[in-house]
């Protein structure tokens, strides 16, 4: 702040890096999924032989990978506080995954603030480059109506089939890009989940567009190893099935963990609220959540929203202990989910920390 009151300019480590490579730009973000789908799109290319580095907000800074190596493609996971500090910078593909609130108190409280700074993503580009983004997403597409972006853009939907992007029809992806279409089974994909679809999509839409075989694709999705904290699989014990989804740390993202459990939940949740509203989780929770198991210092709103909901809610302070009453309650059958919608900062020294001591604890049971 100091220093932009004094006419100095300060910009992202993005925007210093991208200035010293020439290398074909894929740049990720959105509220939710941004991890998985860098993952996935770097897991893709790099299986298709290509010369590709990943980084952003995972693994190693841009700079260093640009200082270090010489990749053709860099897949770059980048937050809205990197976009709020570039000026020139741009990627070949951009990829929006969606957009819910978050993060609002760097934005003056202002979702239209915050809708703004992802958006940035797609700032510089032309007509050669590439804007992938979730039609499904209402904040987008509304966005996009006033605000209509230079690249050519490439949507993908659950929901609705496109003439060009990417749809699900008949439990098969269909892809369309220039005047070119591929489709492949949805069966065999290595991540569940209704977003994770959505990933998907977006990850091998990337992959097609710069020249990977269909068939390389299609066993790249299939073999992938999810990132961990994500509706991260950890251990079955007594037909019970754990699951580690400490990264949930808003309302958005747990909604599509319930979603994507089958069976009868025993729901970990609770840590530091960034003003949830759990409104939208109300039907999944009274369908499939049998037993609430707060987990946070604070776990009053929580109470007064579920307490009613739920046959049984009991509250806990310590991740060994959250566990071990998740292990009484559950049953044959049932899943123990960690999926907090809330930050980890209250007991814990960030989600890593408080998916890798559920970890701990389920092994210790
Ligand atoms: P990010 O890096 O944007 O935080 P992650 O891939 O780490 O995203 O996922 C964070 C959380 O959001 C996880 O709980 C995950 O299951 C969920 N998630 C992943 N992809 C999506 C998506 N497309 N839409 C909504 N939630 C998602």
């Amino acid at each position: 702040m100091k220093l932009t009151g004094k006419g100095i300019p300060v910009i992202s480590e993005i925007e210093f890096a991208s200035r010293y490579t020439d290398a074909k730009i894929i740049g990720i973000t959105g509220s939710n999924g941004k991890t998985t789908t860098t993952m996935l799109t770097n897991h893709i290319i790099s299986e298709g032989n290509r010369n590709v580095g990943m980084a952003g907000n995972i693994g190693d800074s841009f700079a260093k990978m640009v200082a270090e190596y010489n990749f053709e493609y860099y897949v770059l996971e980048i937050s809205s506080f990197q976009l709020d500090g570039i000026t020139d910078f741009k990627p070949h593909i951009a990829i929006l995954t969606n957009i819910t609130p978050d993060h609002l108190n760097r934005y003056d409280y202002k979702f239209e603030n915050y809708i703004a700074s992802k958006f940035r993503i797609a700032e510089n580009q032309t007509e050669e480059d590439f804007f992938i983004y979730d039609a499904d997403d209402e904040v987008i597409v509304d966005w996009l109506k006033v605000h209509p972006v230079k690249s050519k853009a490439l949507p993908f939907s659950l929901q609705n089939e496109l003439e060009e992007g990417a749809y699900i029809k008949n439990n098969r992806i269909r892809i369309t890009t220039t005047n070119n279409t591929i489709e492949m089974t949805t069966d065999a994909l290595a991540l569940e989940g209704q977003h994770n679809l959505k990933n998907t999509m977006a990850a091998a839409m990337v992959a097609k567009l710069i020249g990977i075989r269909k068939e390389t694709i299609r066993q790249s999705i299939e073999n992938f190893q999810g990132a961990p904290h994500r509706l991260e699989k950890v251990l079955k014990i007594q037909h019970v099935q754990y699951i580690n989804d400490s990264k949930a740390t808003n309302v958005n993202s747990v909604f599509y963990a319930l979603d994507s459990v089958k069976t009868p939940i025993v729901w970990i949740v609770g840590g530091v609220d960034k003003g949830n509203d759990y409104k939208e989780l109300m039907p999944l929770v009274r369908e499939k959540v049998k037993a609430i198991i707060c987990l946070g210092e604070d776990n009053s709103k929580i109470k007064d929203f579920f307490g009613n909901v739920v046959d049984l809610m009991v509250e806990t302070f310590a991740m060994e202990e959250a566990v071990k009453v998740a292990y009484k309650i559950a049953q044959r059958g049932d899943t123990v989910l960690l999926s907090p919608a809330c930050a980890s900062f209250d007991l814990f020294e960030n989600y890593e920390d408080r998916g890798d001591q559920f970890k701990e604890a389920i092994k210790n049971l």
